[in-house]
């Protein structure tokens, strides 16, 4: 997310464009006001299920205390609520007379992790992960999400006289493994209930709060998960010349495979490999038998996507064959698609978040990260992605000056969210988008 950093270095002050006021339809100062005061007074009950969320963060598809928490502030606000859509995620649902259906998604998974922020409310839960006992950190901020969501349906209900259709918020597991969209949508997301006219999400980043930015067209990026196994011979490290050695074979693959990148890949299109766990062998005298890699691949284009992966399973051979080894084991798995931000309900949108936000509301580059939000475009849901920023605009200048320390990103152990400017943030633009369309869909477009 460093691509960030240049946009908002370029001026921090507050300004809001009052020019655009003409071309919003709706109330949004009036609106914004209104919003600002509720998050205000609802704000300690955010902040301690906030707090709640982020110290007993759950892992993908074991979300069951985090969903059953999400369940009952729907409940208590007026929501019907279906629980156990595609294994944990939860369907809320608030009709309001005749108009829209608006989905508003959260996902409910956290990271196996350990985190290090030293937070007063920071995890030190462990749970059991590919068989490995692993900690457990809300190091990608869907803590952020999920109290932003329960904000932003408190200020919709509170709002209902601005609005009518149907609010269809929707708490998703399984995020981070890309599985969780395609298990709701398995089980009958747009089929037991309606299929949404319009839907949002948003996810924060390593920029300063109060920020928003957002794009029309490609929002993230294509996602394959890389396995591969490297089959050797095993025996004893002195005697070298009796094995065949899937370690070095691992090794020099790990590097080889970034020539795919730097040499055969168009360097103006994006593509990146990066191998993110390895595992063989047990002591430090035994070469083992095979040795795991596994990485994920992130494209845009899927011309890009077929020579980058065309190239790695070809390196992969190659390192093997170097050592007169067996031909690997490869297997790439297709994950999250491209997000496709729909260019009608982002230009809705974005007339009422530039009076709102100002100068704090920018387009941004495409995201490298990928995101199974993709699924529900995909099924035919005119959407908007957006992110919100999480740190002091100060730690930020100065990190990005040199004068201070590098802010840690999502999916860093020390990644920590300054939570009341960063939640606030989240309901005002997540209610602010969700009244866009329903104004929008009243005036008959
Ligand atoms: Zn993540
Ligand atoms: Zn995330």
């Amino acid at each position: 997310m460093k691509h960030f950093a240049k946009p908002f270095l370029v001026s921090a002050a507050l300004c809001v464009a009052t020019s655009l006021t003409a071309h919003a339809e709706i109330d949004v100062i009036g609106l914004k006001a209104a919003i600002e005061t509720s998050v205000e007074a609802d704000y300690p009950k955010l902040d301690a299920l906030y707090k709640e969320i982020h110290a007993h963060p759950e892992l993908a598809f074991e979300e069951v205390k985090t969903a059953a928490r999400l369940a009952a502030e729907m409940r208590a606000l007026g929501f019907e609520v279906t629980e156990k859509v595609g294994k944990t995620g939860l369907v809320a649902i608030y009709k309001n007379g005749d108009g829209p259906t608006i989905m508003v998604r959260t996902e409910l998974d956290a990271l196996p992790m350990e985190e290090k922020t030293g937070l007063a409310y920071a995890s030190h839960d462990k749970t059991t992960w590919n068989g490995r006992e692993t900690f457990v950190a809300h190091s990608c901020g869907h803590d952020i999400h999920m109290t932003s969501w329960v904000g932003t349906a408190k200020t919709l209900v509170g709002l209902k006289d601005q609005w009518h259709g149907t609010l269809m918020f929707i708490a998703q597991p399984a995020e981070e493994i890309g599985a969780g969209a395609k298990a709701m949508l398995a089980d009958g997301l747009f089929t037991r209930f309606k299929k949404p006219d319009f839907g949002f999400a948003l996810h924060d980043g390593p920029f300063p709060y109060g920020y928003v930015s957002y794009r029309a067209g490609i929002g993230s990026s294509n996602s394959d998960s890389l396995f591969i196994k490297f089959h050797g011979r095993g025996g004893h490290g002195a005697a070298p010349q009796r094995t065949i050695d899937p370690v070095m074979i691992a090794a020099r693959f790990i590097v080889d495979v970034q020539s795919v990148i730097s040499r055969e890949k168009d360097p103006t299109e994006f593509g990146v490999v990066s191998i993110g766990a390895i595992h063989g062998g047990t002591a430090e005298n035994i070469i083992p038998d095979d040795a795991l890699l596994f990485g994920t691949i992130r494209t845009f284009k899927p011309e890009v996507r077929a020579k980058m992966l065309a190239g790695i399973e070809r390196t992969a051979k190659a390192a093997a064959a170097m050592s007169d080894a067996p031909a690997p084991d490869i297997k790439i798995t297709e994950g999250a698609k491209a997000v496709m931000n729909d260019p009608a309900v982002v230009a809705t949108a974005e007339k009422v978040l530039k009076v709102a936000f100002g100068d704090k509301f920018r387009t941004s580059p495409p995201g490298t990260p990928s995101e199974d939000f993709s699924e529900f475009i995909n099924a035919g849901v005119p959407s908007m992605f957006f992110n919100i920023g999480v740190y002091e605009l100060e730690r930020f200048v100065a990190a990005n000056n040199g004068t201070g320390p590098e802010l840690p990103s999502n999916h860093s152990p020390l990644f920590a969210p300054v939570p009341k400017p960063t939640i606030e943030t989240g309901v005002k633009a997540m209610t602010l988008a969700v009244l866009s369309a329903f104004d929008q869909h009243a005036r008959g477009k």
